[in-house]
């Protein structure tokens, strides 16, 4: 029992913001009371009681007097008592939890009705076919609902009673069949349970009462709790509602209905109906709905009502709602109202139009956006109208949405792709010998593998959409084909894959091409009104450096330099820099490369004009960049069979000395990042030259680079030192002394946040590489964990989230925000921001904000998202 020893409500003493007691459904209908609108009278049993009686198995002491009461009351108001066969009252007994369920919990309509209140219901209605016809339901309902009696049973004999009569529809049936047909639904009752149908209606009501709190717990409520990570624990509440009734003949109906298109955000009505109707029968298929602007026609006064009805409604809750009522001999109910699931699309039009009509604040348009739904609409999606066959749901590992043949190699998939074939490419998991497959494809499906599995990570980075470790997805290349959903798919075949939602659909499904809108773009230019983060791109191309400022990037926050190193023609040159054994081969290297690497840096910057680029410099192991050793002990061994020069022999000898003599146990934390910058300086020294010249070149044309060197893996403020000391002499060197190119250093290890302030003295920014960061954090190999224990451990609700996509807050934030103040406290000028995956994660760019950092930094695509979550951080 609650505080105030009150379980039970009559509607007009809630309201809309008793939900968590009330239900969503209750508090709904307690708001439409309240402000007069036209709702049959009735009270609600709280969440509260629902939850003593899921601890106790019984319901709380006392509760069915205090319904008692209320019983009375509603009697009162109606004129009507339950149970009396001259004027029977009829109730629904609705479930409703706080949090909506849709379909997901138990109903049961028309409860009252006995073997005596049926015949009184006719006599006052002069109506026995319609008495008859609740009656029917109600057995039906009350006997699966309660009984558990198989819908089956009921379902085939309605079939064969409208197979007996050669009708097509229920409502041809006359007064006699239906009649008859609830003495066939009670012998199937008696039948199933070994007791006669229930005649009190009191017990009645106790029973659907009960049987409505069991909903709760019912295997596809808790599917669905799961899947949308909704506590189990909440309950519902029970809404107890005289009946109005939709199926009274022609002049009646029952509808469901949107204030606004939930797909474009259209204004306007939009919704179906269907006359002398009761209940689901708008939803169960049984009949084909029309739509509701029909009803303009056909029942007139009722349908102005409506509209006169749901304009109320938007105006009090200030949102888009989606309803439900029913329309007894032309007089209009409201029977439910909750604010409308909407495509991302309809969401900003939505939000927007709102705001412009004063309905709500822009602050408010923006804090009713979700920031991920944004992807929606920058890649290619499914036609929300389009009729789907779901085989399956993977993760969401890249967004957008991809049409293709099934095809199961990387190689046939390269070969496809290269002669316009839109393909598919399906692996159980997907490794670097994939990526010119996954290039080639329209889009990735696999079985294995997280968000940051190595298909994920490279789809993002190619912009095509996949979906990974989709569990039921057996792929079998020996075959040829693959299983899913008990279906065998054969190489060649179509399908299609979401990589915004993880699903995967059989066939070909019309897409929708990405599109931002007017809506989009106003919606992001209040978001930049608000927000106070600055919003950076990760960009290693002058096409992504482009891309990001057309999303409206600030900058970039991170231009990795690594693949300049790996493009065509580069990589021999590159492998010769590395391998050479004396001075003058190492400078020869150093000079191809650089005019190459110039021209790349003054491309990004020309695209940046004016704008910040953090330059990292070279960051991974060199051993990447070489042959691995098994290969080249197989050339020099093929070399030496087939009497290969002894030149070519021994030049692949030295390779292989230097590839062996750079392996390394754990190359994560090897010789890699800044201590390459130190132990091989000629690299770094080139690539600030480089840097340099291409900022004094442009110069000179009249553009305005700005640039910014960032300094990786820094754990010591001595490597910085000595780094630092070196690229500024270079850069002194090409530019003069007072250049304004600035040095700073990503922080990604923990020691560097433990001495963020000694490390500040020598950096004019810090950039947290927080994919690093995380993993050094942590102790977590992100691939390792990823395909093998990291499911397990979100599974297990072990880790509440991946660390990898939503910063963990408690353990790597407790860090940055330590490094942040550190680094403040010893250099109040210190720029600040973040340049891992997370800074396109909308929770963890509300931490950012907190913490006082000036941008974040992420994928291009994610800039919108980033945008618009930074502005809700700062709201
Ligand atoms: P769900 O949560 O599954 O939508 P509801 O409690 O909303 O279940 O009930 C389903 C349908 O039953 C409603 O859409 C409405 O058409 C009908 N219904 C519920 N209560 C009443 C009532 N008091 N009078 C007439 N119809 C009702
Ligand atoms: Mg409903
Ligand atoms: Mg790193």
């Amino acid at each position: 029992m609650s505080d105030t020893g009150k379980s039970v409500y009559r509607l007009p003493e809630g309201s809309k913001e008793m939900k968590d007691l009330l239900g969503g459904k209750g508090a709904g209908l307690a708001e439409m009371s309240r402000l007069g609108l036209p709702v049959p009278p009735g009270f609600i049993i709280t969440t509260e009681a629902c939850r003593t009686y899921m601890r106790t198995g019984e319901l709380p002491e006392g509760l069915m007097q205090e319904v008692a009461v209320h019983l009375r009351w509603l009697e009162g108001e109606t004129g009507k008592c339950l149970g009396d066969p001259e004027n029977p009252l009829l109730v629904s007994v609705r479930s409703g939890a706080a949090v909506s369920m849709p379909g997901m919990m138990d109903t049961v309509l028309n409860l009252g009705l006995n073997d005596a209140t049926v015949e009184g219901l006719a006599e006052r209605t002069g109506d026995a076919r319609f008495a008859y016809d609740c009656y029917r339901r109600f057995v039906q309902m009350f006997g699966e609902i309660v009984l558990k009696v198989r819908a089956h049973s009921f379902e085939e004999a309605l079939d064969d009673l409208k197979r007996e009569r050669g009708v097509e529809q229920d409502q041809e049936l006359s007064a006699e069949d239906l009649k008859g047909l609830v003495r066939a639904f009670k012998g199937i009752v008696e039948e199933a349970t070994g007791r006669p149908f229930p005649q009190d209606p009191e017990e009645q009501l106790e029973r659907a009462v009960k049987a409505v709190f069991d909903s709760w717990d019912n295997e596809r409520a808790r599917a669905y709790r799961r899947e949308f990570g909704i506590p189990d624990d909440l309950g519902t509440a029970v809404t107890v509602q005289a009946m109005v009734f939709g199926n009274m003949g022609e002049t009646s109906a029952t509808g469901v209905a949107f204030t606004r298109n939930p797909a474009t955000g259209e204004q306007g009505i939009f919704g179906e109906f269907l006359l002398n109707a009761q209940g689901e029968d708008v939803v169960a298929g049984i009949r084909t709905p029309k739509p509701l602007a029909e009803m303009e026609e056909v029942l007139p006064r009722a349908y102005g009502e409506l509209l006169r009805v749901m304009q109320a409604l938007e105006r009090e809750y200030k949102d888009m709602q989606d309803i439900e009522f029913t329309v007894e001999r032309d007089r209009l109910y409201m029977l439910q109202t909750r604010s409308g699931k909407r495509t991302a699309r309809a969401a900003l039009k939505i939000a927007r139009e709102m705001a412009e009509e004063g309905l709500i604040s822009r602050d408010e348009a923006l804090l009713r956006i979700d920031p991920k739904g944004l992807n929606q609409l920058l890649h290619p999606h499914i036609d929300p109208e389009a009729r789907l066959e779901v085989l399956a749901r993977g993760l969401p590992a890249s967004p957008g949405a991809a049409v293709g043949r099934i095809v199961l190699d990387a190689d046939e998939a390269e070969r496809l792709g290269e002669v316009g074939e839109a393909v598919i490419l399906i692996r159980r998991e997907t490794n670097p010998d994939d990526v010119h497959g996954m290039i080639r494809a329209r889009g990735v499906l696999t079985a294995l593998g997280g968000m940051t599995s190595h298909a994920a990570v490279v789809a993002r980075g190619l912009g095509k959409p996949a979906v990974t470790g989709c569990k039921e997805l057996e792929v079998d290349p020996g075959a040829g084909e693959i299983r899913l959903a008990g279906r065998t798919f054969r190489a060649g075949e179509t399908i299609t894959i979401e990589g915004s939602t993880g699903r995967v659909i059989a066939g070909e499904v019309p897409l929708v091409e990405a599109e931002t809108n007017e809506d989009f773009e106003q919606i992001l230019r209040w978001a930049d009104e608000v927000r106070t983060l600055g919003v950076r791109a990760n960009a290693d191309t002058p096409e992504d450096a482009r891309k990001a400022r057309e999303f409206g990037a600030e900058g970039i926050g991170l231009c990795r330099t690594e693949h300049m190193f790996m493009d065509e023609g580069r990589l021999e040159v590159m492998r010769e820099v590395i391998l050479a054994e004396d001075e003058a081969a190492l400078d020869a290297a150093l000079a191809r490369l650089e005019p190459l690497q110039r021209g790349d840096f003054e491309e990004i910057f020309a695209a940046m004009d004016g704008l910040p680029v953090t330059v990292r410099l070279l960051d991974p192991p060199l051993h990447e960049f070489l042959p691995g050793s098994e290969k080249l002990k197989q050339s020099i061994a093929g070399l030496e069979a087939g009497g290969g020069s002894p030149e070519d022999i021994s030049g692949l000898r030295r390779q292989l000395k230097a590839v062996e003599s750079l392996e390394e146990r754990n190359p994560m934390l090897g010789l890699r990042g800044v201590r390459l910058g130190i132990v091989r300086p000629e690299i770094y020294r080139m690539q600030v030259r480089a840097i340099a010249a291409a900022v004094k070149s442009l110069g000179e044309r009249g553009r305005n680079p700005v640039v910014e060197i960032m300094i990786p893996l820094v754990g010591f403020p001595a490597e910085l030192k000595e780094t630092r000391r070196q690229a500024g002499a270079v850069l002194e060197e090409v530019l003069g002394e007072e250049n304004s190119v600035k040095i700073g250093t990503m922080i990604e290890l923990p020691r560097a946040c433990a001495v963020a302030d000694e490390i500040a003295q020598e950096a004019d920014f810090f950039s947290f590489g927080t994919n690093d960061l995380t993993q050094t954090v942590c102790g977590l190999s992100r691939d390792d964990a990823e395909g093998k224990f990291l499911p397990e451990y979100l599974h297990r609700g072990i880790f509440e989230n991946n660390p990898f996509e939503t910063l963990d807050r408690r353990g790597v934030g407790r860090l940055v925000a330590m490094a942040c103040e550190l680094g403040r406290g010893a250099k109040p000028s210190l720029k600040l921001g973040i340049c891992g995956e997370h800074g396109g994660d909308p929770e963890s760019i509300r931490f950012f904000q907190g913490v006082g950092l000036d941008y974040v930094s992420c994928s291009p695509y994610r800039v919108p998202v980033a945008r618009l979550a930074a502005a809700r951080a700062a709201l």
